[in-house]
């Protein structure tokens, strides 16, 4: 895995917002959408490293295609002083989707044409519902481990000051009108600890609903992270929603059933070498 920025820095406008929080430096960037082909061909073709936003897509991912909608440069980072660092951004997302098709996308594709025999079928040579299990990017000095230890939700429940707050959309894609595929992260930074949820959210209508969430807890002055992955998925046959109440990831992934959840601390070193 690499940072994002260290492979075309500087060659895309970005606006940017960071805060101070302790050691760590916050920040986000927002970028707009990635192109649908190459911006500066010329420059590109001289392969001398130096890459548009989509041939560096195209080289680093082996997808036949990306999402409708990719944000290259919405990037989240936490940087600590020590120099531990997290981040989350699209492109390493789109690493972790996998290439070939998995049985239950090729089911759904199956099931999604018997139910529109007009529709394109979508192309099953890869996992088209881009389904990432990414967890963020993570230096190489983090240390993980298993833990039994659970974020405090009643913490996070308890009304405080929010000093930063912001959703980065990573990347969306309306599956040919038949449904959403979307990750996106949210940062929220309150007087004693930071809280990150990155939401994979997948609906394909009348078929299946997924989500895979990413919570990540550090109260101020541990020296670890808390980090919670859970898979939730359920057949549309097997969820009393209709479609149309289920617009948004928050009005379903509740009343989905956990298959798999997995809890871990990311030690950070905070002495500086
Ligand atoms: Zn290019």
């Amino acid at each position: 895995m690499m940072f994002v920025e260290n492979i075309d820095s500087g060659r895309y406008t970005t606006t940017s917002q960071s805060i101070q929080f302790g050691p760590w430096n916050i920040s986000y960037d927002i970028s707009c959408i990635l192109p649908s082909v190459c911006s500066t061909k010329v420059v590109c073709e001289r392969n001398d490293n130096q890459f548009c936003q989509f041939c560096i897509y195209c080289k680093e991912l082996s997808l036949p295609h990306f999402p409708d909608m990719v944000f290259p440069k919405n990037i989240l980072k936490l940087e600590h002083k020590s120099g531990t660092a997290i981040q989350f951004n699209p492109l390493d997302a789109l690493r972790n989707v996998s290439t070939k098709a998995r049985a239950i996308e090729v089911a759904c594709a199956e099931e999604w044409q018997e139910s529109r025999p007009n529709a394109t079928k979508p192309k099953n040579t890869f996992d088209w519902t881009f389904s990432t299990d990414y967890k963020g990017t993570l230096s190489e000095n983090i240390i993980i481990e298993p833990t039994e230890e659970a974020i405090d939700f009643d913490l996070l429940k308890r009304k405080e000051q929010i000093i930063f707050y912001h959703d980065l959309t990573l990347f969306e894609d309306e599956l040919h009108d038949h449904g959403i595929s979307k990750l996106s992260v949210k940062i929220r930074v309150m007087p004693t600890y930071w809280y990150v949820l990155m939401r994979y959210f997948l609906r394909v209508d009348d078929v299946l609903v997924r989500s895979h969430e990413t919570r990540m807890f550090h109260l101020l002055n541990k020296d670890y992270i808390l980090r919670e992955f859970t898979v939730k998925e359920a057949k549309a046959q097997d969820i009393n929603i209709p479609t149309y109440q289920m617009k948004e990831a928050d009005d379903v992934i509740p009343f989905l059933p956990v298959k798999e959840k997995k809890m871990e601390k990311l030690i950070i070193n905070l002495e500086k070498n």
